[in-house]
């Protein structure tokens, strides 16, 4: 199975694919919207306009972005899907530590040096533990249609 395969069947996705970096890359591009200038890119994370080209290839043989020279970068289905899950991830991780006992500032910082190894299983299961909600501590939370519609079980928390 090639990496396009991989993201074409997104459903099996563990979310570990993509290195933190380039995950910060996606979730920022849904945050814009879908689609982004690469010099946008490049300004927002104070990186070289060559290492968003880079990254953004890399990105684009996996299947989850176009990047088409005078237009720019936009995502794929695929890539929309996965952007969701990262941010999912963030927000959930996120409101994990809040209720723990950190600030919203110091949750959102950690969550960021956490989240790229958490595994979309376990994001769901503490996604049903929250009661998948809808806010995070900086900003909504995607549905995810095979996490958030699911019956949640007994002895987890009902939703708000
Ligand atoms: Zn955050
Ligand atoms: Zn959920």
């Amino acid at each position: 199975m090639n990496q396009y395969d991989l993201y074409d069947t997104m459903r099996e996705f563990s979310g570990c694919e993509i290195s933190p970096r380039r995950s910060e890359y996606l979730s920022y591009i849904l945050e814009k919207g879908g689609s982004i200038k690469p010099k946008d890119l490049a300004d927002h994370f104070q990186v070289d306009p060559s290492t968003i080209t880079k990254a953004v290839g890399r990105l684009a043989d996996s299947g989850l972005v176009y990047h088409t020279p005078y237009q720019g970068i936009s995502l794929t289905d695929s890539g929309r899907q996965y952007a969701e899950f990262l941010v999912r991830r963030h927000r959930i991780l996120g409101l994990i530590l809040c209720k723990y006992g950190l600030s919203r500032e110091e949750a959102c910082r950690q969550a960021l040096q956490m989240e790229g190894s958490l595994p979309r299983t376990f994001v769901d299961k503490m996604c049903a533990s929250l009661g998948h909600p809808r806010k995070g501590i900086c900003g909504d939370i995607p549905y995810d249609i095979s996490c958030c519609s699911r019956e949640t079980r007994p002895g987890e928390r009902e939703r708000e």
